[in-house]
């Protein structure tokens, strides 16, 4: 998927803050950050999104999970705790279609978010 804006991040493409890696996934800043610590975490292997899950990608979304648990250690707020947000679709305001978790927190979050 060259066209990809997450896959070319992956390939080392387009540059990006990169915070931690792990053999199916690779984590870096947001470039607009929404709280203080706003990491977004994607598998390498390119996936639309959520809604695209099925058998075959056994793993990613633990894969996803147990770095942004790396992540939270390392920044910081594994223990004052952090919110992970998977957008799906139009409605949800997914703008990139490759799967990715964000990672947000250093601060209290709102809920139900806006
Ligand atoms: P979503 O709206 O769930 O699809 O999230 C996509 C996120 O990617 C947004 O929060 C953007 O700020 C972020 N983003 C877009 N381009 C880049 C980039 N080149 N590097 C890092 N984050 C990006």
């Amino acid at each position: 998927m060259s066209e990809c804006l997450f896959c070319q991040i992956v390939a080392g493409d387009i540059p990006a803050r990169v915070v931690a890696e792990s053999d199916r996934a690779l984590a870096f800043y947001d470039v607009a950050p929404q709280a203080p610590v706003h990491v977004l975490v994607v598998p390498k292997e390119h996936v639309e999104s959520a809604d695209a899950v099925a058998a075959d990608h056994s793993g990613v979304v633990d894969a996803l999970v147990l770095l942004a648990q790396r992540v939270a250690d390392d920044e910081g707020v594994r223990d004052s705790g952090y919110r992970l947000v998977l957008n799906v679709g139009a409605d949800a305001q997914m703008s990139v279609a490759h799967l990715h978790l964000h990672l947000l927190a250093g601060r209290r979050l709102a809920w139900p978010p806006g």
